[in-house]
């Protein structure tokens, strides 16, 4: 499946029975937040209890916590490929060769700033057709 016919079918799932301001970011991030803990729920019974990792639960998880991402993109208008490329490129930033600590510890989040925004305007770039370069 690819990643905008999900959209598309996490989408149609999704309630809109509320009225706030920032609804869809809001129910989307308290979602994530929520689906993390029942990952880290499934990760203590392992850890603590002497149960095996339910390595079906936790897939369960990972794919709900897909949905609520669904649905965040698709309200602040961008989808999976475009912020994978995005992560990747502020990492390549951070950690030019690999991770090590020093970088971790030491970030220049200006710097990861800029990239972020760079990223963001070749995006638009190509959205708009009407520049050509990458
Ligand atoms: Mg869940």
């Amino acid at each position: 499946m690819k990643n905008k016919e999900f959209i598309k079918k996490a989408l149609s799932t999704e309630s809109d029975n509320f009225n706030l301001p920032n609804k869809r970011v809001l129910h989307a991030a308290m979602g994530l937040v929520t689906e993390s803990a029942e990952l880290m729920d499934a990760l203590k019974k392992s850890t603590f209890y002497g149960r095996d990792l339910d390595i079906v639960n936790v897939k369960e998880e990972a794919g709900d916590i897909l949905w609520y991402l669904a649905v965040l993109f698709d309200e602040i208008d961008t989808d999976f490929e475009t912020e994978m490329n995005r992560v990747i490129e502020k990492l390549k930033e951070r950690f030019p060769e690999k991770f090590n600590e020093r970088d971790a510890y030491d970030r220049d989040t200006a710097s990861e700033r800029k990239v972020l925004e760079n990223k963001q305007e070749i995006i638009y770039a190509k959205n708009s057709k009407e520049i050509t370069t990458k």
